[in-house]
């Protein structure tokens, strides 16, 4: 099906990303002595060349971290990721060894082969077809633990550590933004008066499924009697509880309760962080941003309990649609610098997984994973003047903040390197890809229904592809798979063999005709036949592959305009040639001896791995 009218391939720079790995001046231990334990941990979403630029700025500079492992140990210029550059690709392929076309992982969301036009697999809790480390090395009678490797779930024997924590699911209760009017409020006889202010109380209920698990009392008085009447504290206790606890505006508190979640077998920790975005000490009114209520998922049991007593429960993750809100509007979601304290406090609790469980559990591999970089700069970079945020003040003020997530990130690195052996184990830090700013979201099943390849039906109030379309676009990133729905290959399939190439080449030019002030959007449209060049040939690939032009994330959304401006400002998934996108690899300890290699591919990790592990050559 090659033919004229796929837009060409970037052929020789997608080629240049399958080129060998150089080692170049190489000094210290043989790469390949066997290591005693071997930690690696993954930052999702560190590009090659903003490592670089903390390293020099430098942003980064303890001796423990990232600094004392590019001049201490061995360093990588940087790792060329596979095709598509998503998180659960480029993950599946560090931890195999093996391209897209091998693992079957094409995409973070993709259709596989012999499923329904609209089902979809989810590439963070797939197994891959071709072995993970972690299926290696316990076989190999390796113990193995994984915190949060994406693409290891615990939810079945062969998407298992033999411990570890996985990605919580939906909290048990969302995050949500409290404004506390004092017009609302009640008097708190319990808390005096002070400059003749009457402490003001509000009660919130928290609710999970319509049950009221805790009422949570939040009160705000003055403290000081000097003659002035302000609001200046805040006071806080779950209903029951006979003492107050105090803050100041822009502190934060942990509630925390016991419930049953929809997948929970019996009452099980979940803890929610909180903050007084603001109080105004002359009205007495609070905006709160009331945190989600998450609860950590650790393998097995035992394990589970012992970990959550020592490290409580999981403490969220970064609100990236509050701060989206914010950089638009400052009333509304949360600022910047709530948002950071978020990555960092995230990071300070995986850092104390980690560092409990190298103190307290045998092992001999132990992944680990920080999505902070991804989560900051998903919502955050904000560096070119046709993104929909940016000013000077919004790019200056994300610029400060990415410099304080490389420096908890650094913290992370210190963290692990304190708790290993510099002369008999490994630590190795990875990436799986690199982020590019964005201005404009590209809806490409929208434009398909527009050209008339898409069926859309109504359910419920909200749009959705019919099961019975010609085909579907699966959006993740910068790219999409475009699946025909092929009778004799596909359940339910509509699309005739003799149907299928003029479709499809209708399809291909529906997406390359869509631009902006006449710059086409898409970069690469590839057929089946080009998918091999891209490391994706594979039958979970779509029939037609979609890589937008970095600037522009592709959506499956169904509503509005084509092409809008995005509401978010750094995405990944295009094509591996940019070099943006390039991951980081680095590894310290005497095994692994010292030295910078030229560029490596994604694929040429697990290997190294291996032979530290032993495992090479069973
Ligand atoms: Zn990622």
């Amino acid at each position: 099906m090659r033919s004229g009218w796929i837009r060409p391939l970037i052929g020789a720079a997608v080629l240049a990303g399958l080129s060998l790995a150089m080692p170049a001046c190489r000094t210290g231990a043989p790469e390949g002595a066997r290591a005693a334990r071997v930690v690696m941990v993954s930052f999702d979403g560190l590009g090659a060349p903003l490592l670089d630029r903390w390293l020099s700025d430098p942003t980064i500079s303890t001796p423990a971290g990232l600094g004392g492992m590019a001049a201490e140990g061995l360093k990588a210029e940087r790792v060329r990721m596979v095709n598509p550059t998503l998180t659960a690709v480029n993950h599946a392929s560090l931890i195999t060894g093996a391209l897209p076309s091998e693992t079957g992982i094409v995409s973070n969301s993709y259709r596989s082969l012999g499923d329904a036009l609209t089902q979809r697999t989810n590439g963070f809790r797939t197994a891959s077809e071709a072995p993970p480390l972690w299926v290696k090395t316990r076989a190999a009678g390796l113990r193995t633990g994984i915190l949060l490797w994406p693409g290891a779930d615990f939810s079945t024997p062969e998407l298992s550590g033999d411990f570890g924590i996985s990605w919580p699911t939906r909290p048990l209760i969302r995050a949500e933004i409290l404004e506390l009017d004092p017009a609302q409020a009640e008097g708190e006889p319990e808390l005096p008066p002070v400059d003749g202010l009457q402490a003001l109380r509000w009660r919130i209920p928290i609710i999970a499924s319509g049950e009221e698990l805790l009422m949570l009392e939040v009160a705000v008085m003055d403290v000081l009697p000097d003659g002035r009447p302000r609001y200046q504290t805040v006071a806080f206790r779950n209903q029951g509880e006979v003492s107050w606890r105090y803050l100041e505006e822009r502190q934060w508190f942990e509630t925390r309760l016991d419930a049953a979640g929809s997948s929970d077998h019996g009452k099980e920790l979940y803890g929610a962080w909180s903050k007084v975005l603001h109080l105004d000490m002359h009205r007495g009114g609070v905006r709160l941003y009331r945190g989600a209520f998450n609860r950590l998922l650790a393998f097995p049991g035992n394990f589970s309990d012992r970990l959550t007593a020592e490290v409580g429960p999981w403490p969220g993750v970064p609100d990236e649609r509050a701060l989206e809100a914010w950089w638009l509007d400052m009333g509304k979601g949360i600022d910047l610098d709530t948002f950071v304290e978020q990555v960092e406090r995230l990071d300070r609790y995986l850092d104390n997984v980690a560092q409990w469980v190298m103190a307290n559990e045998d092992f001999d591999f132990l992944l680990a994973y920080h999505p902070s970089p991804d989560e900051y700069l998903h919502a955050g970079l904000i560096v070119e003047k046709d993104q929909w945020a940016w000013s000077h003040g919004t790019a200056f003020a994300a610029r400060e903040g990415l410099q304080r997530c490389g420096r908890s990130i650094d913290q992370s690195v210190a963290g692990l390197w304190s708790e290993l052996n510099p002369l008999k184990d490994v630590l190795v830090v990875v990436s799986d890809h690199g982020l590019l700013p964005i201005h404009d979201e590209v809806l490409l099943n929208r434009a398909l229904v527009d050209a008339g390849l898409v069926e859309i039906v109504e359910q419920g109030g909200r749009l959705r592809v019919s099961d019975s379309s010609p085909m579907i676009a699966v959006t993740s990133g910068g790219m999409g798979h475009i699946y025909l729905n092929l009778k004799g290959r596909d359940p339910g399939g509509v699309v005739s063999e003799e149907e299928k190439g003029n479709l499809l080449r209708r399809a291909a030019r529906a997406l390359a005709d869509l631009g902006v002030e006449g710059e086409p959007v898409v970069e690469t449209i590839a057929s089946k036949d080009d998918l091999a060049a891209l490391g994706l040939n594979h039958p979970n690939a779509g029939d037609l592959v979609v890589f937008l032009k970095p600037g522009f994330a592709a959506s499956s959304r169904l509503d509005g305009k084509v092409i809008r401006p995005s509401r978010y400002y750094g995405q990944h998934g295009y094509l591996n040639h940019h070099d943006a996108l390039c991951g980081i690899f680095l590894a310290r300890g005497a095994p692994a001896g010292k030295g910078k290699l030229k560029e490596i591919r994604a694929v040429d990790i697990a290997p190294k791995i291996e032979r530290w592990l032993g495992l090479a050559g069973r």
